[in-house]
């Protein structure tokens, strides 16, 4: 399948990127500009797909066919110079509403990523990514402050995703853990926690998906999603993973790749180096 091949063959690229018909901060040609600038290869947009109630951050659904037309467009004029995809980040809202129902699963798309960024309330779907303060203020309004509750749903919603399937790429898999840590720091340690990450890659295993690691916040906040405690089975599964730097604006398309992936490299490295010594023993 051609992303492995631009995943595995060291290739420049970014396949998770926006644009202004989400909440991108640029048009897509001058992403496109940036990329053939720093010698990219291959280069995927990935816009915050419709959904089904009102989103400031949501692609509109009448706004999909220009965004596909854009793309041919900029395929034309810069496609000697780099290969460009059409994607979507489908957001899983319900089993109604994600990247395996008719309307995705028929969009001409390159390639699907799929993400969570909505948890289910008693008032509606709730963005539970975003600015802490923001969370905090919904984790009262909308939850009762339970964290722990809202850390089952995303990873509900997360195992509920994987399991209808429809795309290639799991986006940012521990998003929640970010705003989670800061509501309630070491939550990500805990027990119940760690669990609910197990099955979750269990599930991402099974079913031979693509992870991505999301290096958007690392130059912020120096956090990566998934966290490096996970990679090292991700690593050993034989995960295919791809490091994308989630970009919202065109100065950031190489944010954090290049170190991220060479540490992923080394943990790659050192698995195969303990393999071959146990081996030997
Ligand atoms: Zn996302
Ligand atoms: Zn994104």
């Amino acid at each position: 399948m051609y992303l492995l091949k631009i995943i595995n063959s060291g290739s420049r690229y970014n396949l998770h990127s926006h644009t202004q018909f989400c909440d991108g901060h640029a048009e897509m040609e001058e992403f496109v500009v940036e990329a053939v600038g720093r010698g990219f290869t291959d280069y995927g947009f990935s816009p915050h797909s419709p959904i089904p109630f009102a989103s400031s951050c949501n692609m509109a659904l009448d706004d999909v066919p220009r965004y596909l037309a854009e793309v041919d467009r900029l395929r034309g004029k810069y496609g000697d110079r780099i290969r460009l995809y059409a994607s979507m980040e489908i957001d899983y809202i319900s089993s109604e509403w994600n990247a395996s129902t008719d309307y995705f699963a028929t969009l001409p798309l390159d390639y699907r990523i799929s993400s969570v960024h909505f948890v289910p309330s008693d008032d509606g779907y709730v963005d539970i990514d975003g600015r802490f303060e923001n969370f905090r203020k919904k984790m009262a309004v909308y939850f009762h402050n339970d964290i722990r509750h809202v850390v089952r749903l995303f990873y509900q919603q997360s195992m509920a995703m994987v399991e209808a399937g429809g795309f290639d790429i799991i986006g940012h898999f521990d998003k929640i853990g970010h705003n989670a840590s800061l509501f309630s720091e070491g939550i990500e340690d805990e027990p119940f926690y760690r669990s609910l990450v197990d099955d979750l890659v269990s599930l991402i295993i099974e079913r031979g998906l693509i992870v991505e690691i999301n290096t958007k916040a690392l130059s912020r906040s120096g956090r990566l999603f998934p966290a490096r405690r996970y990679w090292e089975r991700l690593a050993r599964a034989g995960v295919a993973v791809a490091v994308n730097s989630d970009a919202h604006e065109p100065s950031l398309i190489d944010s954090g790749r290049d170190v991220t992936l060479a540490e992923y490299k080394v943990l790659l490295q050192n698995i195969e180096y303990n393999t071959l010594t146990d081996n030997t023993k």
